[in-house]
């Protein structure tokens, strides 16, 4: 059984910060900086490429909500909000959650592009390729 499933469910205990019909939020076993925070969709879906429309504009809401609650109480500037869906990009927990991760002076978190520069012709053909 997926282990959101089981927290969402009430059998493995977390600190939960949020609930509604639809969603929960709770912190983060492993807080990459104090406050890191997993919003998660109570229905199971797998990543983002599996969220319905409903579910993704409700939790985008609340992790607005929350980020600025987080902000607020915890008197930080700035937070984080990221999402992992597929093993490539470093998703561990097949169950769609955020993280909103506040950021502080001298946090010492990581999270960094490479750059890869594109001509202008590469641009024009990229954005033929994705535009929606
Ligand atoms: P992902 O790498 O899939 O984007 O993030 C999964 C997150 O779930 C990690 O940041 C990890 O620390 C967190 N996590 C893993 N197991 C548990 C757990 O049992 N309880 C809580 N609260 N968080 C967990
Ligand atoms: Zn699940």
């Amino acid at each position: 059984m997926c282990l959101f499933c089981e927290i969402k469910n009430g059998n493995i205990p977390s600190y939960k910060i949020y609930e509604d019909d639809v969603c929960l939020a709770f912190l983060d076993i492993s807080q990459a900086t104090i406050g890191h925070t997993l919003i998660i969709p109570k229905k199971h879906f797998d990543d983002i490429f599996s969220l319905d429309e409903e579910t993704a504009k409700h939790i985008f809401d609340i992790t607005r909500k929350i980020s600025k609650n987080i902000k607020e109480k915890l008197n930080v500037s700035a937070v984080n909000i990221l999402n992992n869906s597929g093993e490539l990009a470093g998703q561990t927990i097949k169950h769609f959650h955020i993280h909103v991760i506040p950021r502080y002076e001298n946090d010492n978190l990581k999270i960094e592009f490479s750059s890869n520069k594109l001509s202008p012709e590469q641009f024009t053909d990229l954005v033929n390729k994705i535009k929606l």
